[in-house]
């Protein structure tokens, strides 16, 4: 049998975190590939939410996330 689940190991120039989940385009330059919490921020943050926002939602989806219900 063949290991189809390859996960690829990356680091998020922004936040310089290594991940393994999609990455996100960073809106800043459209190019750049920054890991999914820092697109959440960057979201976030076009938005107008704050650093103390940010965090608290970024917390919210990963509980979300590790423990679904
Ligand atoms: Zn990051």
């Amino acid at each position: 049998m063949k290991e189809t689940n390859v996960t690829r190991m990356a680091v998020c120039p922004r936040c310089g975190r290594p991940y393994c989940e999609r990455p996100a385009l960073s809106r800043l330059d459209n190019e750049t590939l920054i890991c999914p919490d820092c697109g959440t921020r960057e979201a976030l943050e076009s938005i107008g939410v704050s650093v103390e926002e940010q965090d608290s939602i970024i917390e919210t989806i990963h509980r979300t996330m590790h423990n679904p219900r």
